[in-house]
């Protein structure tokens, strides 16, 4: 029975270490790889610019068959411009940061960087213009160090320690016995979802991309530290085309146009100040937040 069980017991380690390195590998893809759902076409053009200007037009989204996400969705980020996302839960936000990504392929319409679809550019290419800090963060499991200089793979280790300064992230690595050596991801330290979210936004400002994708990138931070990060983002997407998803409206409000979405379709546009004119859902979400403010 003994000399049975041995095995079966290394079988399970072996197991639990494929399931491990296969996370790994998904998350790779996931993060920055090819995506099994999109394939580069025989001809795909290689992106190499620093101007870029994104249009989507009239997209149509699903995951799943039979459920519609995104219906006729337009807008257009000119070079070195922000444009901003509001609306509830649910209403596509992050689906659009996902197809900009290319995740995932239009269904109907589509989507161009300095004229040309998407789909006609070579994938690798295009997400090394992209930095995006997603929703939720996924950690790598590597160091903390590894994790901010994969922004940027040949980083000196100042600039990996600029990066964290400016993302507000390096005073707690440097309070960890291991610092920038700390393991994190599924086997190493576990990091609040404020800490992932701010090495995601040190590994951005390491790569300064020319597209920059926040969703909701701020959302896991006390008010104080989403403040000055606020300050921090603002300046890199400067003059960068921009997409920020908000969930706080106080970080849009200087946004070159405001889009709000409701169940997958724009149902308002326009700048901060239009959109408070108009009274409609912009204005009473905000007329909602400025109580928010006041208690935080
Ligand atoms: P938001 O960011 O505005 O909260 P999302 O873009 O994440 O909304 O989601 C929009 C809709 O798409 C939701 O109804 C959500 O349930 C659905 N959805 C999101 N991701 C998937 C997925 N991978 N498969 C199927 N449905 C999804
Ligand atoms: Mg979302």
């Amino acid at each position: 029975l003994l000399q049975l069980y041995a095995p079966l017991n290394f079988l399970g380690f072996v197991y639990r270490e494929i399931k491990h390195s296969l996370a790994d590998m998904e998350k790779m893809f996931t993060l920055m790889g090819q995506s099994a759902e999109v394939k580069d076409t025989d001809k795909a053009i290689v992106l190499a610019t620093n101007s870029v200007s994104i249009h989507f037009k009239q997209v149509d989204f699903s995951y799943e068959a039979n459920r519609q996400i995104l219906h006729h969705v337009d807008f257009e980020i000119p070079a070195g411009k922000t444009v901003a996302v509001v609306g509830s839960s649910g209403a596509g936000k992050s689906t659009l940061s996902r197809l900009l990504y290319r995740f995932y392929d239009v269904s109907q319409g589509c989507i161009t960087i300095n004229g040309v679809d998407l789909r006609q550019l070579n994938q690798v290419s295009l997400r090394a213009h992209i930095g995006i800090v997603p929703q939720d963060t996924v950690l790598f499991n590597d160091n903390i160090y590894y994790n901010i200089a994969y922004g940027k793979p040949d980083a000196t280790r100042d600039e990996v320690i600029q990066a964290a300064k400016s993302a507000h992230i390096y005073e707690f690595i440097q309070s960890l016995p291991e610092g920038f050596e700390t393991l994190v991801g599924e086997r190493g330290l576990k990091l609040s979802g404020g800490e992932k979210q701010r090495v995601a936004i040190a590994r951005t400002i390491l790569k300064n991309p020319p597209i920059l994708i926040f969703d909701e990138a701020t959302s896991a931070l006390d008010s104080r530290t989403e403040k000055a990060i606020q300050a921090e983002l603002k300046e890199i997407s400067a003059n960068r085309t921009t997409l920020i998803v908000a969930h706080r409206l106080s970080t849009v409000a200087d946004a070159d146009e405001i889009l709000v979405m409701e169940q997958g379709l724009i149902i308002e546009r326009g700048r901060h100040r239009d959109l408070l004119e108009l009274g409609a859902n912009y204005a009473r979400m905000w007329q909602l937040q400025q109580g928010d403010e006041e208690i935080v």
